[in-house]
């Protein structure tokens, strides 16, 4: 059994036989961004499943990426559903289109991961106010022990390609 990971008063278990989650927090955890890549087809994905999810095929690579993306989509979470999560509400979660692969294999695909917006430090989280669809992001790594890190966002301070909008108040 692996050792459990404490995070807000949550365990977090990933299982020995799961390769795909427990190498990509142990790279998280390297500071690095790495997505499964197909041998066959050359498209990244996220999750990290085995299988590509564009031609089937079973044999992949870990590609690093470079963790800078726009936010494509949020929520803003006002009622904690764990209770270690209370006292930080409300805080944004994002889903960050990477700037890697953008619009393939489809015009309206694209590598997006989820995560929480934070400060620069990668721990606390960023003022709810702050997340809005179309800002700029960059990964941040929260270690959280020897062989796990949680892949965060924090705003950069690149201008935003194109327009910015939040659910108005
Ligand atoms: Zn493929």
């Amino acid at each position: 059994m692996p050792q459990p990971v404490t995070y807000r008063g949550m365990a977090l278990i990933v299982p020995d036989n799961d390769s795909e989650w427990k190498e990509y927090f142990a790279h998280a955890r390297q500071h690095r961004l790495m997505l499964r890549a197909c041998k066959a087809c050359g498209l990244m994905r996220y999750p990290p499943t085995h299988a590509c999810p564009w031609c089937m095929d079973l044999g992949w690579t870990w590609k690093e990426v470079s963790g800078r993306g726009t936010i494509y989509s949020y929520e803003v979470v006002h009622h904690a559903i764990q209770p270690g999560f209370k006292d930080a509400t409300p805080y944004g979660v994002v889903l960050v289109e990477l700037d890697e692969q953008r619009g393939q294999p489809t015009a309206d695909e694209g590598l997006r991961i989820i995560g929480n917006l934070v400060k620069p430090d990668g721990v606390s989280f960023e003022d709810d106010t702050q997340v809005a669809i179309g800002k700029r992001v960059r990964v941040v790594f929260q270690d959280l022990a020897e062989h796990m890190a949680l892949v965060q966002f924090a705003l950069s301070d690149e201008a935003p390609p194109g327009h910015v909008w939040r659910l108005p108040e």
